[in-house]
């Protein structure tokens, strides 16, 4: 009998579960012993974390974006587009349908769906929304808005946790102070007043935290921590946090809310944070609609109390890959994510006058990240993590 293993999403995660099965089960697949499926509602990749550097002209499209197909196994049947889109999961029944109304059973399935901006979830949001969060099309948008800065107050608004990446605004706030700096002039930089508006009280991990804190004193970019940004009344030019505290801007910029996909949440998986439950270790379903050893959860779709990043996503995909493969050969064996991840760091752009500095900490559930300066050759690394990314990351080589 075929063992049929079904993967929801073929974004950072999903593709490197895809890829991993793909070449240890290559015999089994040929002999049609095991099948992997997967669904995509895209026919192209696009890797989120460069919209960070879009408006700054870091990186171009085609840094950021391929075709599926050039990055999924041959060996896996992938469904990419229209044909690709869920509708709903039922794990009772073991199935999953399209829009298109085709349904696909399994023994084992994946959820890696990702995760989307809820725009509607901060009033008034919609209204004036300039952002590096939601497609590359917001995003060159908002490289037009900062290439024409001249003056005034810019305000970065992260309205509340979680969200992909938590390090990226603080990246997008030190990379616009810099460009602002060295490409504008110090003169445009004078005129030009930065506020971060953080939902908590720190910044990340303590290390995390006491960078960003030190970057953000050094370079005059203000900060205002506990602002859970409540409503956008873009007619006066204002946010409004929980506590009734405001901000007047003249460029805002946002990071809005984020929640897992609808075809979940009408599926009946997310808990009541709106997210997909499981068990934080082995990343197995396990909520409100049962628990189901079956099914694995990872990326940003995850538990609410996961960090959601791409470097913490591909940490999950070896796991769930490595249990899926044992799970298949029958060996009893369980591996176990321990939280593992990363989100990097930057303390300043490349130009010529500053060599760029950054660096990649990383923790786990159980040990912080040690106290870190930020290098040039962190910056460097950093840079090229963007094209190691299509050719060994997506691809399961490391
Ligand atoms: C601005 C920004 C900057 C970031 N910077 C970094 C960084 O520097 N470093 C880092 O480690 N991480 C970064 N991240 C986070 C990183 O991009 C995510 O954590 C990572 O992409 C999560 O992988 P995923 O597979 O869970 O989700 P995704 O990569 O989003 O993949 C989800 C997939 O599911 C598909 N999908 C969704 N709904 C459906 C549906 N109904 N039917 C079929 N398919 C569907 C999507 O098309 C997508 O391909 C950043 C994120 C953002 C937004």
């Amino acid at each position: 009998m075929t063992k049929k293993v079904l993967i929801l999403g073929a974004g950072a995660a999903g593709s490197v579960v895809a890829n991993k099965l793909a070449r240890e089960f290559r015999r089994e697949i040929a002999q049609d012993r095991v099948e992997i499926t997967m669904l995509d509602r895209s026919e192209v990749f696009v890797n989120q974390g460069g919209f960070t550097f879009i408006p700054f002209g870091l990186y171009t499209p085609e840094d950021i974006i391929r075709p599926r197909r050039e990055l999924i196994s041959p060996r896996v049947k992938g469904v990419f587009g229209t044909e690709g889109e869920i509708k709903s999961v039922d794990l009772a029944n073991r199935e999953v349908k399209t829009k298109t109304d085709r349904s696909y059973s399994y023994d084992y399935l994946v959820i890696a769906t990702g995760c989307v901006a809820d725009v509607e979830g901060v009033p008034g949001l919609a209204s004036d929304l300039n952002t590096f969060y939601v497609s590359l099309e917001y995003s060159f948008k908002l490289r037009t808005l900062v290439q024409g800065l001249k003056k005034g107050r810019v305000v970065i608004s992260v309205a509340r946790m979680p969200i992909p990446c938590p390090g990226a605004p603080g990246k997008f706030a030190i990379l616009l102070d810099s460009y602002l700096r060295y490409f504008r002039g110090e003169e445009v930089r004078k005129n030009v007043d930065i506020t971060f508006l953080w939902p908590m009280e720190p910044i990340g991990p303590a290390a995390y935290d006491d960078a960003a804190s030190q970057v953000f004193k050094e370079q005059g970019i203000k900060v205002r921590r506990s602002f859970k940004l409540a409503e956008v009344d873009s007619a006066n030019k204002e946010v409004i946090a929980e506590s009734g505290e405001k901000e007047k801007y003249d460029l805002l910029i946002t990071i809005p809310p984020h929640r897992s996909i609808q075809a979940l949440q009408d599926s009946g998986l997310t808990d009541s944070t709106g997210w997909v439950p499981a068990d934080k270790n082995t990343l197995q379903y396990s909520g409100s609609a049962g628990r189901y050893d079956e099914v694995y959860v990872l990326g940003d779709t995850g538990p609410v109390e996961v960090v959601k990043t791409g470097i913490g996503a591909h940490y999950q995909s070896l796991v769930v890959s490595q249990n899926l493969a044992n799970d298949l050969h029958g060996n009893g064996i369980k591996e176990s994510y321990m939280g593992e991840l990363g989100c990097p760091f930057i303390g300043s752009i490349y130009t010529p006058a500053t060599r760029g500095k950054a660096y990649i900490p990383t923790w786990t559930y159980n040990s912080p990240p040690d106290p870190f300066t930020a290098t040039k050759l962190g910056w460097f690394l950093y840079r090229m993590y963007y094209y190691i990314f299509w050719d060994a990351g997506i691809k399961g080589l490391m």
